[in-house]
């Protein structure tokens, strides 16, 4: 069997014989191995859930591909509530014809993303559906954790005066899939951040548990989520130009491009806004960790202009950084 064939999601023998060869191989552990209609799991206290559903194209790309981004997305979903992730559930769709390879590819690498993450795959779906109704394979992730602090962090929270935090440089996702995608090459490589924030969550949290706001700048970028952040909590925010971390590299292209990497999608940063008073520790914890080795601060809550984002540039003027107009780039994620 070199391709995935519709008899794969009928649910007979044949589907059997292709979830026990390749998902078991990859993703079991004892609670997926169980085989129930559902999986019992042992939680307490309150719980954070997210579901994402990932459609990326190209499915293989610098730095990861759809299988682990499957994971990371939504262990990072449910990170930014402050809570420790700890199972996930996978939907997979797949057209007919996908070389087996690609698929065992892709789901070798959701196993080990899962459990660098620390998280458990408990429940899955398999459906083929015929050549052209998909492109390759879709995946659905839902995920499920333990909230760590209380209250927990929220786009709600934002307050005058707190400090606001990036764990590191922007856009580097979005201008990996797209130059992929496009077949575009640049100086130096762009590389997609892709990776599991929750580690480095529970670190930050648990040396400063009164952070106000975890949010990962997916699609859309730093500058749509700070301007849902700033609409949540009804306040402004004012960011500093130089401060924002960009590779040089995603700078470089995205000049060339014409594009803007404040609205480019990330997938391994968050942001983080706390009390002024919390942001130099905050910032030692993240800078530790390799995943926040290019953490900054970069500018802060104020009451003026509510619901809106400012930029001051180094000359000292000052730009409103509007909400992404429409989709940039259709299948980031
Ligand atoms: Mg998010």
């Amino acid at each position: 069997m070199d391709k995935v064939l519709l008899d794969y999601g009928s649910g007979g023998r044949a589907s059997h014989r292709f979830v026990n060869e390749l998902f078991f191989k990859h993703l079991g552990n004892d609670i997926l191995a169980r085989m129930d209609d559902a999986a019992v799991l042992q939680l307490r206290g309150p719980v954070a859930m997210s579901t994402d559903s990932f459609v990326v194209d190209p499915v293989f790309f610098p730095g990861g591909d759809i299988g682990s981004l499957a994971v990371h997305g939504t262990v990072n979903d449910v990170a930014m509530m402050g809570a420790r992730p700890l199972y996930l559930t996978c939907g997979f769709i797949l057209e007919e014809g996908l070389p087996m390879q690609d698929l065992e590819r892709i789901v070798a690498s959701m196993g080990e993303a899962a459990r660098a993450a620390g998280v458990r795959i408990v429940a899955g779906d398999t459906k083929v559906v015929p050549r052209g109704a998909a492109d390759k394979i879709f995946i659905n992730t839902t995920g499920l954790g333990e909230l760590l602090v209380d209250p927990a962090p929220s786009g709600h929270r934002a307050a005058v005066g707190d400090a606001v935090l990036v764990s590191g440089s922007m856009g580097d996702h979005g201008l990996a899939i797209l130059s992929t995608r496009e077949g575009l090459s640049f100086d130096s490589p762009v590389v997609s951040d892709s990776a599991a924030l929750g580690g480095l969550v529970e670190k930050l949290l648990a040396a400063v548990p009164g952070v106000h706001v975890l949010r990962d700048p997916t699609r859309g970028g730093l500058a749509t989520t700070l301007n849902e952040i700033a609409g949540q909590s009804g306040v402004g925010v004012e960011l500093a130009e130089e401060a924002i971390p960009v590779n040089a590299a995603v700078a470089g292209g995205c000049a060339v491009l014409g594009l803007d990497p404040l609205y480019l999608a990330n997938e391994g940063k968050f942001l983080c806004i706390l009390p002024e008073s919390e942001a130099e520790a905050a910032l030692a914890v993240l800078r530790a960790d390799r995943l926040g080795l290019g953490a900054a601060r970069i500018g802060r809550v104020v009451a003026g202009h509510p619901g809106k984002v400012a930029m001051v540039t180094p000359l000292g003027g000052k730009r409103l950084l509007g909400m992404l107009e429409g989709e940039q780039l259709p299948r980031i994620c």
